[in-house]
């Protein structure tokens, strides 16, 4: 049984803003607070539902300045977007690997990050483009990177009187490419027990601006600073690579928890990244006209000159 609360439904945003810093939970898609409740977790009392708000709406891309993403925006929404498959497709692969389609539906970006779950599939995706987060109250907008907005498990930089609005993706060039691998003991429903993002651009085989992120790595959504100095301004090879999955083991933190040790996710941190980098150059040699699926692990030998990706040594 749902314990009983008061609902609110603004349509200003100060409004809703004064509600939260009253003590009302903000709700988006509903799918953590109404699993929250139900599961007996403290109830607020009063939810607010922000889905009527326009500052939280919308979707934008332009070339100039990239994704302009209302924090309502649903995975479902992203997933089914060409242009997020072709130029962001790590964040096409986050957000469509979360939960189910009933769930992908409902859930909001948004709500995926200040939910604050270390294993949030589409955060790893959305640090490893370099977003920031725009965050809203009677005081004003204020920006700040993604990585930043996380201050602790379950904390950010967000006050009791703000609401957050849009997420905003720089543009990516003609020669980025990116990708995600979520490792779960089941291929649905079943969150990530490692996941990995990463993005990179390559000026004539040599990496620049290289990103990765780690989700249920740390409390909190990670980047690996440590393996992108590894590959900054280096040549691509497969000795690279391999060079920064140690780094990326090495910087991790993980924990064991009832789904995994915290050994068996070093190893898939190590593994996992070697995967991944190998998917995003493989992905920064190929035009943006795709309509990208998976590419068959052994074409990852293909433009970079790179050998097929290593088996999975677990
Ligand atoms: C069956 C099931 C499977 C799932 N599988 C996955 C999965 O595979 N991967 C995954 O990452 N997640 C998964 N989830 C979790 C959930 O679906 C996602 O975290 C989703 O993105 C949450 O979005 P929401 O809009 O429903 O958030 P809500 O439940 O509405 O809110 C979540 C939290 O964020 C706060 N909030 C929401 N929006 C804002 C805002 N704009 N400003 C300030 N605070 C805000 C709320 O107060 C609440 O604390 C699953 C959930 C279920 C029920």
């Amino acid at each position: 049984m749902l314990p009983r609360f008061d609902l609110y439904m603004p349509t200003d945003l100060n409004e809703a803003c004064r509600l939260k810093a009253e003590g009302a939970k903000p709700v988006a898609g509903g799918t953590d607070v109404f699993v929250d409740l139900y599961g007996g977790k403290k109830a607020p009392g009063a939810l607010v539902d922000i889905k009527r708000l326009p500052e939280l709406q919308g979707i934008r891309f332009t070339e100039k300045d990239g994704l302009d993403l209302g924090a309502l925006t649903s995975h479902r929404s992203i997933e089914e977007w060409d242009l997020i498959k072709e130029r962001y497709f790590a964040l096409f692969k986050g957000c469509s690997q979360v939960g189910s389609v009933q769930i992908r539906y409902r859930g909001t970006l948004g709500g995926n990050i200040m939910n604050g779950a270390p294993s949030a599939d589409s955060v790893g995706p959305m640090l490893a483009f370099g977003a920031e987060c725009v965050v809203a109250g009677p005081e004003g907008r204020r920006r700040i990177p993604l990585e930043s907005f996380y201050t602790g498990f379950k904390a950010f930089d967000c006050r009791p009187d703000e609401l957050l609005c849009r997420i905003l993706l720089p543009p990516v060039p003609e020669n980025a490419g990116s990708a995600y691998f979520k490792y779960g003991r089941r291929n649905a429903m079943d969150l990530a027990l490692m996941g990995v993002s990463a993005y990179m651009e390559l000026d004539g085989g040599v990496i620049r601006n290289p990103r990765i992120a780690l989700t249920t790595a740390a409390p909190v959504p990670v980047r690996s600073h440590m393996a992108e100095k590894v590959l900054e301004g280096k040549k691509i090879s497969d000795a690279l690579i391999l060079e920064a999955a140690e780094a990326v083991e090495a910087e991790g933190k993980p924990r064991s928890s009832w789904r995994s040790s915290a050994e068996f996710r070093k190893r898939l941190l190590h593994d996992v990244s070697v995967m991944v980098l190998h998917e995003a150059a493989e992905r920064a040699g190929r035009p943006f006209d795709r309509k990208a699926e998976e590419i068959p692990a052994r074409q990852y030998a293909g433009m970079q000159g790179l050998e097929p990706r290593p088996v999975i040594r677990l």
